[in-house]
């Protein structure tokens, strides 16, 4: 077993502090990744603060993971030691249901294995990025373009793929016009992706805080949702919302935002059900979606994507022992725009 050191918390809702256990062996087609960052995501806060219910404690979360190569399989042939890789949402998958045949692992029909807060197909629990060193197949494991820097490269992970595959997946492109809500981690990636794909960005945020840094993202319009005239004036504007709110919000005032056959695509999880007016949809032919993360194909396109384009996050680096701080600035909406923790700092 190979000795790991991280950061945990013990029980549900506790602050994360140091924890040491211990990693499966390398088996033949797995990879040792010397974990250099990991992003902060707003689902490890939820998860460790069992929102969604059913948590496992200790729970080292962590699925935003880059790193170098240091060991590899007998078996493995993608990767070599030295490479730059990173590691997302998910370790596994059946490989054997329709889903994953037809490459859409994350909506497995078993149920994925999550990176952390999750179980291996023989019931061992999964332990997440905020650590030195993680074992995966190298299936499940995504080579970064040389240009990318590891820090930026590593929200991508999450936080990218999550709002690149519904852009993909409802078309975005030049001459659609295209809202995002919420200007956090998901927000700002979308907003770069929908940019870059030629679509017209509009954020819609809190307030006008962070327009200039929306605008330099990408954005060609910005709207504060606390002045009520924003949804006045917007009304039967987007083609396409992405929805990536944290927090419970009325979603009806949003989808009337959309023009007619509008689609809002939620990727936010907030901890609350929600109640949607029937005739908010049928006034319109709207539709509300939902869309989790990528597949593994699709996450490798993201990256090349993004190597293609020289796009990375932008991202605030903390210590690790600065975490549980960091937890709370993300609550209040107070990062720029992804959290990454430099796992250099665990040594010190
Ligand atoms: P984040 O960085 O905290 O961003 C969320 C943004 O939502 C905030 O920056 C803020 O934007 C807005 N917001 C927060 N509280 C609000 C409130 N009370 N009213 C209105 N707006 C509010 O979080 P994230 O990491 O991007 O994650 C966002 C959500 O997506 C989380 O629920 C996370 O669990 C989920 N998620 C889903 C997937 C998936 O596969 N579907 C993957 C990853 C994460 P403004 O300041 O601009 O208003
Ligand atoms: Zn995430
Ligand atoms: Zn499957």
């Amino acid at each position: 077993m190979l000795k790991t050191q991280g950061y945990a918390a013990p029980v549900a809702k506790a602050p994360l502090a140091v924890h040491s256990f211990k990693r499966r062996e390398p088996r033949e087609n797995d990879v040792v990744v010397e974990i250099q960052y990991c992003g902060i995501c707003h689902s490890d806060i939820h998860q460790v603060r069992d929102e969604w219910g059913e948590g496992i404690f200790p729970m080292v979360p962590g699925h935003e993971i880059t790193g170098i190569v240091t060991t590899t399989g007998s078996k493995v042939t993608k990767y070599k030691v030295g490479d730059k890789v990173g590691v997302g949402v998910f370790v596994d998958s059946c490989r054997a249901c329709k889903q994953c045949k037809n490459g859409l692992e994350q909506y497995c029909t078993e149920g994925f294995v999550g990176t952390y807060n999750g179980r291996e197909y023989d019931g061992t629990p999964t332990i997440g990025g905020y650590s030195d060193k993680i074992v995966v197949d190298e299936n499940y494991v995504f080579r970064i373009p040389n240009n990318l820097p590891l820090q930026g490269a590593a929200p991508l992970l999450c936080a990218g793929i999550t709002t690149y595959s519904p852009l993909l997946h409802w078309h975005a492109a030049s001459g659609m016009n295209i809202a995002i809500i919420g200007l956090g981690g998901l927000g700002h990636m979308g907003v770069k992706f929908a940019h870059a794909l030629g679509a017209e960005v509009t954020v819609l945020s809190h307030s006008l805080n962070k327009q200039a840094d929306g605008n330099r993202l990408g954005a060609d319009q910005f709207y504060a949702t606390s002045d009520r005239a924003t949804f006045k004036k917007l009304r039967g504007t987007f083609d396409l919302m992405i929805n990536t709110v944290s927090a419970d919000i009325d979603w009806n005032q949003y989808l009337k935002l959309l023009k007619v056959d509008g689609t809002m695509v939620v990727v936010g999880l907030p901890e609350k059900q929600v109640s949607i007016s029937a005739s908010t949809l049928v006034d319109g032919r709207r539709s509300i979606a939902g869309s989790m993360i990528g597949s593994l194909q699709e996450t490798q396109q993201m990256l090349d994507f993004c190597g293609e384009h020289n796009i990375v996050c932008d991202v605030e680096m903390v210590n690790i022992q600065d975490v549980n701080a960091a937890y709370e600035r993300v609550l209040k909406s107070d990062v720029k725009y992804r959290f990454v923790i430099d796992m250099a700092s665990l040594k010190s």
